[in-house]
């Protein structure tokens, strides 16, 4: 699995326990500016198993829990509950972004031997006529790192700083060293490389985290 993952180093203060910036590369920004694009109801659905804070959750349950009877005919609760990012994940981001693609992809086939297949279960089969009824479960293709350098976003011949509350910047030398004028670091020292691979497990806590708190990179990898 390591592979697929994200790697960028941080820049640790020891004594201060606090990471004061981050040097990532191309697919790590590409994963931080993606998180612009989600729906809410993506966010909720990825956080679920952490325990996600706030009252959105009970939002999503009361309609999933919703009757369909309740619901106008011509709509779909899954149109709500399992929005379509704006972004099309043909943008190869990576992380969230094969997660929520096996999340909301549903299609709908015939029973019949034409191989139909919609991504609206009110289609009907043109071959047996019958309402392309039986739902098939869309799977992403796992994300693949070399993949990502045409695609995403940023451009990858630059490095780029990621502060510790998430500002993102193209990296210059001049600017780590203003930086550590900034955070006032006295003791050069206890300064720390380290390097952090990004996975699913922890995209998913970063953007808990870049929900409640501006310091994200601290609280997530140290
Ligand atoms: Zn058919």
């Amino acid at each position: 699995m390591s592979d697929s993952k994200v790697s960028k180093k941080l820049l640790i203060d020891t004594k201060g326990k606090r990471v004061l910036f981050a040097e990532a590369g191309k697919d790590c920004v590409d994963f931080l500016f993606h998180i612009l694009t989600l729906p809410v109801a993506t966010i909720i659905t990825l956080l679920k198993t952490q325990g996600m804070v706030g009252s959105l959750p009970n939002l999503f349950q009361s309609l999933e829990t919703l009757n369909d009877t309740f619901i106008q005919p011509n709509q779909k609760k899954d149109t709500y509950l399992k929005p379509i990012s704006p972004v099309s994940s043909s943008s190869s981001v990576p992380l969230l972004a094969s997660t929520a693609a096996q999340i909301q992809k549903n299609f709908y086939r015939c029973t019949c031997n034409y191989n139909r297949v919609s991504d609206d279960p009110r289609a009907t089969c043109p071959s047996c006529h019958r309402a392309l009824s039986t739902t098939v479960t869309y799977v992403a293709p796992p994300a693949v790192v070399e993949a990502w350098e045409d695609g995403g976003l940023v451009k990858g011949v630059v490095t780029y700083m990621v502060m510790d509350d998430l500002e993102i910047k193209p990296m210059s030398t001049i600017s780590s060293i203003t930086m550590l004028n900034k955070f006032n670091v006295k003791d050069v020292g206890a300064l720390e490389e380290k390097v952090v691979y990004l996975g699913m497990d922890e995209a998913v806590k970063l953007l808990k985290t870049s929900l409640q708190s501006n310091k994200v990179l601290t609280d997530v990898f140290l």
